[in-house]
Formats: C-alpha cells, structure tokens, sequence
C-alpha cells in the first residue's frame, strides 16, 4: 500500500498520458484547393482546424474557422483563392508528437490560443502530418480521469 492520496493518483494517472492515446485522424488539404473546397472539407469533415500539406504530403500549413470566414468576407470569388494564401504557414506552426505528454500539449493549447495541434513525425524535407490533437481529446481525457477508467 502507497498510502497516496486519490487526488496523487489522479495526478500521477494525469502525468503519464500522451498524445497517441487521445489523439484523432486529421483532416490534411493540399496547397492549391481553394478557400471554397477547404470550406467544404471542413463542414463535411466536422472539423474546426484543417492542416495544409504540400505536393510531398509535408506540413506548410494551418487553417481555422476564422481563417476561413476572414477569407469569407469581400466579394472574392472562394473558388479561385488557393489556401496558401490565407493559411497560418510553417514555420509559425504550434506542432506535437505522439510521444509527448498530454499535459505538454494541451499547454500549448493554452499559451498560443488555439484550438488544436497537428501531431506530426520528422520525415525528409520536413514533417508528416499523422494525428490531430484538440481541446475536444483534452476533454475526453479529463473525462476518463474523473470516471477513474485510468486507475
Ligand atoms: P479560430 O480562429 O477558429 O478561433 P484557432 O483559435 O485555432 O481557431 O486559430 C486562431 C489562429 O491561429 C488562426 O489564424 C489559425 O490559423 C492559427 N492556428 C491554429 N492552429 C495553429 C497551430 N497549431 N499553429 C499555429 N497557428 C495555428
């Protein structure tokens, strides 16, 4: 018997997680689609962040909802604006890896205001998109941590 405490435990259960265990599939458009199809890709997808690679499958960027509203107000024609020109690009990206801590992540989250992260890995000329981490998996995680599924 440790004699620690639940709230030690939880703690301790809090601490160990990672990213892999709580991460989702993300939801990748290439460079060229314009504003209009990235729209909707994410209505169709269900998703509130879209992560932009290029002809390579590598990382250059990120797309909000807002960044698509922005792109949204004017009269633009949607269909002919490629996203690359309205999208947060690399190498101003907030990124994680599977291995890292939950807590880590979700830290990030907090410090750079946004909503999710790409979880990539290192690949030649750059990184591979593999998962996507949001406030919603940070969620689920307390979730399970408070219904002790983790102890
Ligand atoms: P929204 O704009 O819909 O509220 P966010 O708060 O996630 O969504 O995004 C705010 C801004 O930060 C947007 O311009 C977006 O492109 C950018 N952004 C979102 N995620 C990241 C990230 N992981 N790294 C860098 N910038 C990001």
């Amino acid at each position: 018997f440790t004699g620690k405490s639940g709230s030690e435990l939880l703690t301790e259960k809090l601490k160990k997680f990672k990213v892999k265990e709580f991460q989702s599939v993300p939801i990748v458009v290439e460079e060229n689609v314009s504003v209009y199809d990235a729209i909707c890709a994410m209505f169709l997808e269900d998703v509130g962040t879209l992560f932009v690679t290029n002809d390579q499958t590598l990382l250059v960027g990120v797309l909000s909802r807002k960044d698509l509203l922005r792109a949204s107000m004017g009269n633009q024609d949607l269909t002919s604006i490629p996203v690359h020109i309205i999208m947060t690009r690399m190498p101003n990206i907030t990124i994680c890896k599977e291995d890292d801590l939950l807590l880590d992540a979700a830290q990030k989250l907090i410090e750079k205001q946004i909503d999710g992260l790409p979880v990539v890995k290192a690949a030649d000329d750059g990184m591979e998109v593999i998962g996507r981490l949001t406030k919603t998996n940070i969620t689920k995680a307390l979730v399970e941590l408070g219904r002790d599924e983790h102890i």
